[in-house]
C-alpha cells in the first residue's frame, strides 16, 4: 500500500527535522510529476528560534530535490502570517515573541499555544488566503510522526474537533507504513547531505524551537551549558512578559516545575544536577 500517495490538495508540514525531510522524500519519491504539482504544498513554519543548521537544511532539501518549500512566519497583524524566505527569516524569535506579546502570558506545557499559533493555524490562514481549505473540502495535512511515536501518534488520532481540525485531515504516513527512528538514520546515513545538529538515539537535541520547555530538563540544561547565550531570550520571556497588558517584572515561567532560564544560566558553571527527578521530554506537534 502506498501511505505516501497523494489523493487531493496536500500539505507536507515541514518542521526542518530529519524525520519530516525522510517523509517528504517518500512523498515526492511515490507520486508522479503531474499530482506532486497538481496537488503539494510544502511549508516550513519559522518560530525564530529554530538552530541555524536547520534553517539551513530546509534551503538544502529544497534545493538537492529540486522542489518549492514555502517559509511563513508568524505575524500580529490582520493576515496573521508573512511568507519569507531564508535569507529574510527571523533568526532571533521575533514571530514567537510577537505572539507571546499578543498573548501576554507564556505557553507552558499545559497550554501549548505555540504550536498551534506558531504553525498550524499560519499554515490554515496561508491556505484560506489562497482559497485553497474550507470545512467542506478540507486538505490533507501530512506530519512527520513516525511508528515508534505512539503517544504521539495517539494524541492526534484522538484530537478532539477545533477550528483548525476541520479544514484539514491529519494524516501520518511514517506512522502507517510502520517507519521508525532506525529507518530515518539509514536514510540519511546514505544521502549526500545532512541536517548538521548531533543527534542521541535518534533525536535531535537541538531540533525545532532551541530551548522549547517541553525537552527534557537534562536536555535544555546541556544546550544551556555548552551555550549560555541561547537561553538569553528565553529568560527575558520570562522577565518581560506582561499580564492584563501590564508589566508583571518576575514570576512568569514556561514551566513551574523547573528552575527559570535565568537560574539555568546561573547554575550553568556548576555540576550541580537539578534535574534528577525530571528529564522527560512532552511530544508536541512540532515533530522531528
Ligand atoms: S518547539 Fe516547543 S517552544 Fe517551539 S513552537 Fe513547538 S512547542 Fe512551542
Amino acid at each position: 500500500m502506498n501511505h505516501y500517495r497523494l489523493r487531493g490538495k496536500t500539505v507536507v508540514s515541514f518542521s526542518g527535522g530529519r524525520t519530516s525531510a525522510y517523509m517528504l522524500f517518500m512523498v515526492l519519491l511515490h507520486n508522479t510529476a503531474e499530482d506532486i504539482s497538481k496537488y503539494l504544498l510544502i511549508i516550513f513554519a519559522n518560530t525564530g528560534k529554530e538552530h541555524p543548521a536547520t534553517l539551513e537544511f530546509v534551503r538544502a532539501c529544497a534545493d538537492r530535490w529540486a522542489i518549492r518549500i514555502i517559509w511563513l512566519e508568524f505575524r500580529d497583524n490582520d493576515e496573521g502570517f508573512a511568507v519569507v524566505d531564508f535569507e529574510t527569516a527571523s533568526r532571533q524569535g521575533e514571530p514567537f515573541e510577537a505572539l507571546i506579546r499578543k498573548r501576554k502570558y507564556l505557553p507552558n506545557p499545559v497550554t501549548r499555544f505555540c504550536t498551534i499559533d506558531l504553525k498550524i493555524r499560519i499554515i490554515h490562514k496561508y491556505l484560506r488566503s489562497l482559497g485553497l481549505s474550507t470545512e467542506e473540502s478540507p486538505v490533507d495535512m501530512m506530519t512527520g510522526i513516525r511508528a515508534d511515536e505512539p503517544r504521539r501518534v495517539a494524541k492526534i488520532r484522538t484530537r478532539k474537533s477545533t477550528s483548525e481540525s476541520k479544514w484539514a485531515s491529519m494524516a501520518m504516513p511514517l506512522a502507517d507504513a510502520g517507519v521508525g527512528v532506525q529507518d530515518v538514520t539509514e536514510f540519511w546515513a546514505a544521502q549526500p547531505f545532512d541536517l548538521m545538529l548531533p543527534t542521541i538515539n535518534g533525536r535531535t537535541l537541538e531540533g525545532n524551537c532551541d530551548l522549547c520547555f517541553l525537552k527534557g530538563a537534562k536536555q535544555v540544561y546541556s544546550i544551556i551549558a555548552s551555550d549560555r547565550t541561547k537561553a538569553l531570550w528565553w529568560a527575558r520571556m520570562e522577565s518581560e512578559v506582561v499580564s492584563g497588558g501590564k508589566f508583571t517584572g518576575d514570576g512568569a515561567r514556561f514551566r513551574f516545575d523547573r528552575p527559570s532560564y535565568q537560574q539555568m544560566i546561573d547554575y550553568s558553571d556548576t555540576q550541580f544536577d537539578m534535574f534528577a527527578d525530571h528529564d522527560e521530554e512532552i511530544a508536541c506537534f512540532c515533530g522531528d
